[in-house]
């Protein structure tokens, strides 16, 4: 099986959430993005994903945590938060096109509709899908904003994953404006991707059931549908996902210990099998070593020292 591919000149990207530090588990993220980039001769991109929940200083640590592991990206960083217009710009596409419609409804009153017996799991039910123009006079009325959301006419797509293979994934009618106005994840990202270049998305693999969903709304967009990899995750000592609250997980952590920021690229390289404790290692040495086919598709385990 081959999972490179190798003839072709785009851009790969690590597009973090500036909501608090990465951890060791984003930043192991952020390298095979990188590797999976460099070693198909594509250029590396970095976008900063500030549409909510942005934390005062912390897209300055992420940058500053990328550049101490020597991890170098090209062009300008780009911010979610300045480029609503493009996002606007797509929504009205799908308008015009008939593919959207209002939403009035609540996150609890989603939750209920989709806790019963044989809904589909996870899909919005499709409540507002076909209100009457006089129904919906009313909804506007009781005061409450309405979402965007996309008049989907499939339920599933398959996308093709380098590690995954292909994966059939539901798409159902997903938000393309949130109700206080702003863009939806779902759909900045897709734009953005197109919009950058990047024909090759490495992320982590809790995001593998959103790419069907995203595929399927560059389709209908007549964007380009880039590369997957959505790569192990990595897991705490109890098999939950690692986070900030199990101890020292972060590059300023580390450091804290006694670890210079090579020594966290070890750790890194270590979990990636493209070095032993201890050895010494920098970007590029890793890239010299990268063999996707042999990244390991299990978690990796961090139990910090
Ligand atoms: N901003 C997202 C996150 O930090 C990643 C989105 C993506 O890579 O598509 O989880």
């Amino acid at each position: 099986m081959s999972i490179s591919d190798e003839d072709v000149a785009g851009a790969g990207r690590f597009a973090p959430s500036p909501s608090g530090d990465l951890h060791l588990g984003n930043l192991r993220t952020a390298v095979l993005a990188w590797l999976f980039a460099r070693s198909t001769n594509r250029r590396f991109l970095v976008r900063v994903e500030d549409l909510d929940r942005v934390r005062p200083g912390a897209e300055q640590r992420q940058l500053a945590d990328l550049e101490a592991l020597g991890l170098v990206w090209d062009d300008r960083v780009v911010h979610q938060s300045r480029r609503t217009r493009l996002y606007d710009e797509a929504i009205d596409r799908l308008h015009d096109a008939g593919l959207t419609y209002e939403c009035y409804c609540t996150r609890r009153e989603i939750l209920e509709a989709t806790s019963a017996p044989h809904a589909p799991a996870g899909a919005y039910p499709g409540t507002c899908r076909d209100l009457t123009e006089a129904q919906r006079a009313e909804k506007r009325e009781s005061g409450r904003a309405p979402a965007i959301r996309l008049r989907a006419t499939e339920e599933w797509y398959t996308i093709h994953d380098l590690l995954h293979g292909d994966f059939t994934g539901i798409v159902d009618d997903l938000v393309l404006r949130r109700n206080d106005g702003k863009p939806a994840y779902n759909l900045a990202v897709v734009v953005d991707d197109a919009a950058q270049g990047i024909d090759q998305v490495v992320r982590g693999d809790d995001l593998l059931t959103s790419a069907p969903r995203q595929a399927y709304l560059a389709h209908l967009l007549g964007l380009p549908v880039p590369v997957y990899a959505h790569v192990p995750l990595a897991l705490n000592a109890e098999g939950k996902r690692l986070a900030k609250r199990d101890g020292a997980v972060t590059m300023a952590d580390r450091i804290a210990l006694g670890d210079t920021p090579a020594d966290v690229l070890g750790t890194i390289a270590v979990s990636l099998r493209l070095a032993d404790p201890g050895e010494p290692v920098s970007m590029q040495l890793l890239l010299d070593r990268w063999n996707p086919v042999r990244l390991p598709r299990d978690p990796w385990v961090f139990v910090p020292s």
